[in-house]
């Protein structure tokens, strides 16, 4: 009878169950990410899929063995935070109604929205919301698993629609976000944002920095330089960048000229 306990609230229970999972997972081949090599398939129960515990909505009969999941009895152990968790689903008109458009390098079928576990700057596990190109979104949520058990702070990860699409302001509030129907910094062309193929990893902290040393946002000064020993900061060759690297992904701080401290993307630009 332990079928209603609270833990997983969030996916559809009841009759049909398994199809509203499998609209979770239908377009998230698993382990697409196995031509990179690396992204630990270590989990070793959980299924083929990395760190991302791909949220078992209704029937999970037993808890993994291996983890500490809060199956059945008494749930969130008070001697620790609660394990990573990552769900993948389908992105609505509404969910981006300020940040995607008709005419966007993307469609909408082509993002996925990741609702996922972080660690805060304030020491405790919260969770935030990422959209982000559904080939990469699996990948993806197994980076932000190992920055969560590294427990990397992150101060904030919501869409940009909160903001209203808008990219400064997104930045001044030091969130963390991925899509975005926008141009490239200074370019009229498209950024890898706009194809949801890039992550922005706490603005304030990870400037984007001109050639010349300046940066746009007047929160941001204390954060230009590097190597910057400080919460949040990502410097070269940091457990940050080599998570990112094992899929695959360049860091805009190994840019010539001007450095993108934030930005990480498939491409490297
Ligand atoms: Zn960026």
């Amino acid at each position: 009878m332990a079928a209603l306990v609270g833990v997983t609230g969030c996916a559809g229970v009841g009759d049909a169950g398994a199809s509203a999972t499998a609209r979770t997972r239908v377009s998230v081949p698993a382990p697409a990410s196995a031509a990179l090599g690396s992204s630990t398939p270590a989990a070793p129960s959980a299924g083929p899929t990395s760190s991302v515990s791909a949220t078992p909505s209704s029937a999970m009969p037993s808890p993994a063995p291996g983890s500490p999941a809060p199956g059945n009895g008494p749930a969130p152990s008070p001697s620790g935070p609660p394990p990573f968790s990552a769900k993948i689903e389908k992105v609505s008109r509404d969910d981006v109604r300020q940040s995607w458009r008709p005419g966007c390098p993307v469609p909408l079928s082509g993002l996925r929205k990741i609702t996922m576990t972080y660690w805060g700057f304030d020491d405790q596990a919260h969770t935030g919301v990422l959209v982000i190109n559904k080939k990469v979104a699996e990948d993806v949520a197994s980076v932000f698993g190992k920055l969560y058990e590294m427990r990397y702070p992150i101060r904030r990860m919501v869409p940009v629609d909160v903001y209203k699409g808008s990219d400064n302001d997104s930045i001044d509030a030091d969130n963390t976000s991925a899509f975005n129907c926008r141009n490239a910094t200074g370019s009229g062309n498209w950024s890898n944002h706009a194809y949801g193929l890039a992550v922005d990893l706490n603005p304030r902290e990870n400037p984007y920095v001109y050639a010349n040393g300046s940066n746009a946002h007047r929160n941001a000064d204390a954060f230009v330089d590097r190597p910057l020993k400080k919460p949040g900061v990502i410097n070269s060759g940091d457990r940050v960048v080599r998570a990112f690297g094992q899929i695959g992904w360049g860091w805009g701080g190994s840019w010539s000229g001007a450095k993108d401290y934030q930005h990480f993307s498939e491409n490297g630009r």
